[in-house]
């Protein structure tokens, strides 16, 4: 099995084993030990549906201290449906990691229950931008000390108009933390916002 040469811990790998999935993907392959072992920013061109969720999923998940409750770790996506998609997922693959605990938060639905599963502690949030922003200035959620940031569809998200929205987020993140930007295309847009909030990004292309 693939996956165990990838440096992932046995609760993974156990969810692994239960999904199904016979051996990493390209992606996986690639960006997987590298955010494991190396404290380090990442650029990945991949498009959808080349298993670009557990890429980032896995390594979150591995790094993550569940036994603390604050949110650690953020992941920016451009649609609820995404939202809920990644969520799901993170969901199915930290199925053994017990205390660790994944939000869904997106526009359209009620913000008092969402503000409420984030108060019950919630290691990983999973936002659009423009309910994140409106949380943030709310006051009903706390980045102030996450050490992983996701841009996940960076190229969508700033094809819907969220550029905005993404730089008043990032500038109530510390600036010591991690940025992982998942893209399937890099123009101008994308690449100015590598420029601007990571650090010497690895670059990692499927
Ligand atoms: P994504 O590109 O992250 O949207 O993933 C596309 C689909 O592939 C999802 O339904 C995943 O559950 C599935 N998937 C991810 N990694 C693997 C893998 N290594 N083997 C088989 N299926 C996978």
């Amino acid at each position: 099995n693939k996956f165990e040469e990838l440096g992932l811990n046995s609760s993974i790998l156990k969810a692994v084993e239960d999904m199904g999935f016979e051996s990493p993907s390209e992606v996986q392959e690639k960006a997987i030990p590298i955010l494991l072992q190396d404290d380090t920013d990442m650029v990945a061109l991949a498009q959808t549906g080349t298993g670009k969720t557990a890429a980032f999923g896995f390594p979150l998940i591995q790094k993550i201290n569940a036994d603390q409750r604050h949110t650690q770790a953020l992941i920016l996506s451009p649609t609820r449906e995404l939202c809920l998609q990644i969520t799901n997922e993170i969901k199915n693959y930290s199925k053994y990691e017990k205390s660790l605990h994944a939000v869904a938060i997106y526009g359209g639905a009620s913000i008092t229950d969402q503000a409420r599963q984030i108060e019950r502690g919630a290691q990983i949030i999973v936002a659009t931008p423009g309910r994140m922003q409106d949380m943030i200035n709310r006051k009903l959620v706390d980045i102030s000390r996450i050490e992983y940031c996701v841009l996940d569809e960076a190229d969508e998200m700033l094809n819907m108009g969220f550029y905005e929205d993404i730089t008043a987020i990032l500038s109530h993140t510390p600036k010591e933390k991690y940025t992982w930007l998942f893209s399937a295309t890099m123009p101008k847009e994308v690449a100015t916002i590598a420029k601007k909030f990571m650090r010497s990004p690895v670059e990692v292309t499927v």
